[in-house]
């Protein structure tokens, strides 16, 4: 019997897939992570290019929205991006302050 990471349905005909995500979940949460994993990396570069503080706000705010997501499926034990979003989240938080604050 396995138990799907996503929404803990589980029995004991149901399959979950090399993520541990059952056949309804294992395609919408791959998609979602896939989709989130890109924002951050594109996001990532507009903040790097970016000179006026508005701007990397903005790239800031998408990227850490994102994230979040991302910290909620690793949360429930799965993989999401490299380097975990939780890292990007604690980091980029502290960039945003940086930029706030100043
Ligand atoms: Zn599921």
């Amino acid at each position: 019997m396995a138990k799907c990471r996503w929404c803990d349905k589980g029995g004991l005909l149901s399959r979950t897939d090399k993520l541990g995500l059952c056949k309804s979940c294992g395609p919408e949460v791959s998609a979602d992570i896939e989709n989130h994993s890109n924002v951050i990396y594109e996001e990532m570069h507009v903040f790097e290019r970016a000179v006026e503080a508005p701007e990397k706000l903005t790239a800031i705010d998408k990227l850490l929205a994102s994230a979040e997501k991302l910290v909620a499926y690793e949360n429930k034990g799965l993989e999401t991006c490299s380097p975990p979003a939780k890292l990007v989240l604690a980091e980029y938080t502290g960039f945003r302050a940086d930029l706030v604050g100043s």
